[in-house]
């Protein structure tokens, strides 16, 4: 392994960072990063790993660029393996070949990992080819920091007015008027197409399209900054037809995830497909039991169950860690039918072999009885692996019905420890647009964390979304109705609600 890799992360969307970028992560003892490459990416760091900032914005450099290589060159000299994450590629305008000649002179080995840069990727996601055979036979990537002052300019404008040329410029904004007025002092015509993205491929992203003429004082109206891209050319006309992104119903949406982290991500993924900024503010904690021995004693004696029935996730998780510590897999349920109260538990246990006899058509305890009763539930035995606290309906409903039901606590759910100083800095901000509750413990959890008066005094720039009516119900007891209840209560079925209030509105 060399001492440093030199990781390009890509210009945002986390789904951009090369499979060769991750593994490095996985590899390092210190994660070097600064603010235009993904923090989701220090996930991928192991356990252990010193994860260092460097900052690094337009004027307010948090650590200067000396002492940034100091810094790497220390750390790989106590014979750490480091991976200085950089937004984009790491060669192009990233000071990523200085940062390797220093680590040549130190006598320090290194290896890149091209990532994929903004001029491209923002371009893309903006619906902008860079290059297209019908406009321009080549593309040329140009810094827009110089300083417009300077009296003798390193640029070759004239070339790149003839060049018909692509012209894509990095940290433009500030300069773009100079950068317009001298393209078409130099020749290029002044109603030829200019487009800024603004944050390409994040939840953020702008773009527009103008010309060299008008850019500039379109870009500020429409109040642009770094981190923006500015491409110049025939190709940025492609933008109305090829634009995809941009399109998403959610995109720019802030969207508060109430529920536990370890549930979070299957919510936060189907928000990100639509274009929401996911904020995650967990409500719960997902705890493991102090003890097992009942848990260990019910799988001994599986073979005497009908039926397992999993509510949730969770308790698939939970369930599954015991099986597993006692040697065990999917074939201790060979004897029983399973039924899964939704599809992402349908989905868990799917991915431990298991496909479920039964997963209700609509997913309230209420509908479960129904159809298990239609499968012959009546007189069976059935263990419900779940959280130690939980609503009865389920067990009270299929007993009524005649099964013989016994409840099995695999793990259990708390208060989440954080307070609520970020939710509120969000409310501040404006960032938030949703506010999303996916069970009755979420919003019982939300309203001891934080005081019901901040979220009434916000209101009115904001919605509320509910998974289901018991959840409606209990944020009743906290005086909010909420604006969203999908008919289908599902996460997918709640994400379609939410992009259905933005296209309606
Ligand atoms: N190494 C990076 C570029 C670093 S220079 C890369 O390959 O992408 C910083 C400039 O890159 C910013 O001023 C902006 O012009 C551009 N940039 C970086 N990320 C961007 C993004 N997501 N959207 C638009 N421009 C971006």
């Amino acid at each position: 392994m060399p001492n440093v890799y030199l990781i390009g992360a890509g210009p945002g969307d986390p789904g951009l960072l090369t499979l060769k970028g991750k593994k490095a992560i996985e590899s390092a003892d210190a994660v070097v990063y600064d603010y235009l490459a993904n923090p989701v990416f220090l996930k991928y760091a192991k356990p252990g790993a010193e994860i260092i900032y460097v900052g690094k914005k337009g004027g307010d450099h948090t650590l200067p660029q000396d002492k940034i290589n100091e810094l790497i060159i220390a750390k790989a000299r106590e014979g750490k393996v480091v991976a200085r994450l950089k937004g984009g590629d790491p060669y192009v305008f990233g000071r990523g070949g200085e940062e390797a000649e220093e680590l040549v002179a130190a006598g320090l080995t290194f290896e890149v990992v091209p990532g994929v840069t903004a001029g491209v990727a923002a371009a893309a996601y903006a619906g902008i080819p860079v290059t297209h055979r019908a406009f321009t036979p080549s593309v040329c990537f140009i810094t827009g920091h110089e300083d417009p002052t300077k009296e003798e300019s390193t640029h070759h404008w004239e070339s790149y007015a003839k060049s018909a040329s692509t012209l894509v410029f990095y940290m433009g904004v500030k300069n773009l008027p100079d950068i317009c007025a001298r393209l078409m002092a130099a020749g290029r015509p002044a109603d030829e197409p200019v487009a800024l993205v603004y944050r390409g491929t994040s939840c953020r992203q702008r773009s527009f399209v103008s010309t060299l003429k008008d850019a500039p004082a379109e870009a500020r109206r429409l109040k642009f900054t770094a981190p923006s891209i500015i491409i110049v050319g025939g190709v940025c006309s492609l933008r109305d037809t090829l634009g995809w992104f941009e399109r998403r119903p959610l995109l720019g949406q802030g969207v508060v995830v109430t529920r536990a982290r370890e549930q979070a991500s299957d919510f936060a993924q189907v928000l990100e497909d639509l274009g929401a900024c996911v904020l995650e503010f967990p409500t719960i904690a997902v705890k493991p039991l102090p003890d097992y021995a009942e848990v260990r004693e019910a799988v001994e004696n599986l073979r005497d169950y009908g039926w397992v029935i999993f509510t949730s996730t969770n308790g698939v998780d939970h369930f599954w860690r015991i099986l597993k510590d006692m040697g065990r897999d999917a074939r201790a349920l060979g004897g029983c039918r399973v039924a899964a109260i939704g599809p992402a538990t349908a989905d868990a246990l799917r991915e431990r072999g298991i496909e479920p006899d039964f997963v209700p058509p609509k997913y309230v305890a209420e509908s479960v009885v129904e159809g298990l009763l239609a499968l012959g539930v009546k007189g069976a035995k059935v263990l419900i692996p779940r959280a130690k606290v939980a609503r009865e309906v389920l067990p009270e409903e299929l007993a009524r019905a005649g099964a013989e039901v016994r409840v099995l606590p695999v793990y259990e759910t708390g208060l989440a420890e954080a307070g609520p100083d970020e939710f509120l800095e969000w409310l501040t901000r404006g960032d938030v647009q949703f506010v999303t509750f996916t069970s009755s413990s979420t919003v019982e959890n939300f309203f001891t964390l934080v005081p019901k008066e901040k979220l009434a005094e916000r209101r009115a720039d904001l919605k509320i979304a509910c998974i289901g009516p018991v959840t409606a119900k209990t944020l009743a007891r906290f005086g909010f109705t909420p604006d969203i209840s999908p008919e289908d209560y599902t996460i997918p079925g709640l994400a379609a609600a939410l992009a259905k209030a933005v296209e309606s509105a």
